[in-house]
């Protein structure tokens, strides 16, 4: 399922890979290689790549949250400093970021911030997503849109996360069994 929010967005222009989904899931398989790469370091499984205009990937991340000891370290905020400094501007207007899944209300100010215009998303987060799940900022007062999809590579995006809480919750309770 790909689907499109609604409300957001409809002025933003939309880049043209975003119509091809063999593109569309190459994008997001990027995305989710780096999820993998996060759980096998014990961070939460989230990854995220940002493209140009010309599809052209500018910028990557995922979680470090452990490894930095920083609340902030999330994916979707590497992937942005990265493409700005490749930009050499913090204005990614144009660019298209894909998430593995649905950004948190900080990634959602970063890339209203941005100004990053589209964003392709996993996963939904009834916890703490922040683009339709718990609330939709893009649907706010806010002077920044983007287009938001979601539902690409969802089942797979969702399983990296459910395998990595399994193993949490394993572990656990392995260790309250010792203890
Ligand atoms: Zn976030």
């Amino acid at each position: 399922m790909f689907s499109n929010n609604g409300s957001a967005g409809k002025n933003c222009s939309r880049a043209i890979f975003l119509t091809d989904s063999t593109m569309r899931e190459a994008y997001m398989h990027t995305a989710l290689t780096l999820a993998e790469e996060a759980a096998s370091c014990d961070e939460v499984p989230v990854g995220c790549i940002i493209c140009n205009a010309a599809g052209e990937i500018i910028g990557t991340g995922r979680n470090r949250c452990l490894e930095k000891h920083d609340a902030t370290a999330h994916a979707e905020i590497e992937a942005i400093r990265q493409a700005s400094n490749i930009m050499g501007d913090w204005r990614l207007e144009g660019c298209t970021l894909f998430v593995t899944l649905e950004p948190c209300p900080m990634c959602t100010g970063a890339i209203m911030n941005a100004r990053i215009r589209t964003v392709v998303f996993g996963a939904k987060d009834p916890v703490k997503g922040a683009c339709g799940s718990v609330i939709d900022l893009f649907s706010e007062s806010f002077p920044d849109k983007a287009a938001v999809y979601n539902g690409v590579l969802a089942e797979e995006s969702s399983a990296v996360l459910s395998s990595f809480f399994d193993k949490v919750r394993n572990n656990q309770a392995v260790n309250s069994f010792v203890e």
